[in-house]
């Protein structure tokens, strides 16, 4: 099972373990061998999200301001092609996630950024969680 067939997908700067919930760097030598073929190359991890970063390699956000401007649709195609193809397994290893106790930190993130957003951006947030919703369905 490979999640992205590009082959520049190998020069991505990270890599998300999916099996272990794990943002890594690139060659990061804490990546489980288990999960070799549960690795989706990330370009840009954004912000926000300390609680899935690896403590060895500790990846943080780059400079994206060279990134083209389709590289966000691109992430949530992406996305959206994991979900289409793992969701159910998503949703059990989601449901096993959020009770942890590095979900429910992040769980606490995510709260706090949400309440950051403005009207508009909770809207498109709401409607970008129905339709993923509707593609689990
Ligand atoms: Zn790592």
């Amino acid at each position: 099972m490979r999640i992205d067939y590009r082959p520049e997908a190998a020069a991505a700067p990270f890599r998300f373990d999916m099996a272990g919930g794990k943002l890594h760097r690139t060659g990061c030598p804490a990546i489980p061998r288990a999960s070799s073929q549960a690795l989706y190359s990330v370009w840009d991890p954004g912000e926000g999200l300390p609680a899935l970063a690896c403590e060895k390699c500790q990846p943080v956000a780059i400079e994206s301001a060279h990134m083209s401007q389709d590289s966000s649709l691109d992430i949530i195609y992406g996305f959206l092609s994991i979900v289409d193809q793992f969701g159910s397994v998503l949703r059990e290893r989601g449901r096993e996630y959020r009770n942890s106790r590095r979900g429910r930190r992040l769980a606490k993130d995510l709260s706090g950024m949400f309440s950051a957003l403005d009207q508009t951006q909770q809207d498109a947030l709401q409607l970008t969680l129905a339709s993923l919703d509707g593609l689990v369905k």
